[in-house]
């Protein structure tokens, strides 16, 4: 094995604090440091940019991204056993990682970083669609963040990247391909990780685009694709009955067949669909 940086072996990382992994955290650790590079480089060019990486626990992708040159690190870890960890890397990266002590999804961490922004993690599972939904769904767009780089369950790195007619195509995908680039840069067996979980993982790269694919407004969006895969298997004109009273002569003007079931229209059919809802 390669040495990535001078820190001990996260073995004795995990051993010398005590880490072990508690599964109401969803704790399955990295400690494979040329995997952890091999990660943080997905995210692109770190050089020149902060990284937001969620849940460090004891450290192993965070060396990767320092190791892999990020020009600073805000690490957020709800687990206070991982702290003094992570503080040795800290002082062996000076200056360069800053650690908060907290719930991901309670702190807002845009006052501890300066664009250009990245974010990279091996998610918490029980948190990673929420993070994930939330970074997708800003006030504004672009979002503060250039890009995703996040490990999820096969599954949810599935929905994330599914294409129409297939069973994972849903909301996720429609919320992540509208305005990002998206794709599976990475499978990982579970040996990967330490305990090893019962599934299957991969790392996802979204790259934010600076304006959406179709135009549509985003809450209209939302709404049009939560109703049409609420009830996937009914056709739209049933499921989108509750949207607009018209729903039938709306769908024609967006080009889709009321008979359609959800999982067979586009991005583009849902955005063009989301506009025709919205004509007065
Ligand atoms: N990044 C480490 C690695 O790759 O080995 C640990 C990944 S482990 C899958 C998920 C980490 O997220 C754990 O360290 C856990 O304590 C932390 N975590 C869980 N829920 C969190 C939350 N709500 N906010 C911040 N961190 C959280």
């Amino acid at each position: 094995m390669s040495q990535i940086d001078t820190l001990p072996p996260l073995r004795d990382v995990i051993n010398s604090h005590e880490l072990s992994a508690r599964k109401s955290l969803g704790q399955n650790f990295l400690l494979d440091l040329n995997l952890t590079a091999k990660i943080a480089r997905q995210a692109g060019d770190l050089s020149a940019c902060d990284v937001l990486e969620i849940g460090p626990g004891p450290g192993g992708l965070t060396r990767g991204l320092l190791s892999e040159g990020a020009r600073r690190v805000l690490a957020i870890e709800k687990d206070p056993r991982c702290i003094p960890a992570l503080q040795e890397i800290a002082d062996a990266y000076p200056d360069r990682l800053h650690i908060m002590e907290g719930d991901a999804l309670e702190i807002d961490p845009l006052a501890h970083l300066t664009p250009p922004i990245r974010v990279a993690a091996n998610l918490p599972y029980n948190v990673g669609t929420e993070l994930l939904v939330r970074w997708l769904t800003p006030p504004a767009w672009p979002p503060y963040w250039q890009s995703l780089t996040l490990m999820f369950q096969r599954e949810v790195a599935e929905r994330i990247v599914a294409v129409p007619g297939s069973k994972a195509y849903g909301r996720l995908a429609i919320l992540a391909q509208w305005r990002a680039e998206a794709s599976i840069v990475l499978h990982l067996p579970p040996e990967a990780f330490t305990p090893p979980p019962k599934v299957s993982s991969a790392v996802v790269h979204l790259k934010a685009l600076e304006t959406p694919k179709f135009e549509a407004k985003a809450a209209t969006l939302s709404r049009v694709v939560a109703a049409a895969f609420g009830q996937r298997r009914k056709m739209l004109r049933a499921s989108l009955k509750g949207v607009a009273p018209d729903i039938e002569d709306r769908l024609r003007t967006a080009g889709l067949k009321p008979t359609e079931r959800a999982e067979q229209i586009s991005l583009e059919g849902f955005c063009a669909l989301a506009r025709a809802v919205d004509a007065t």
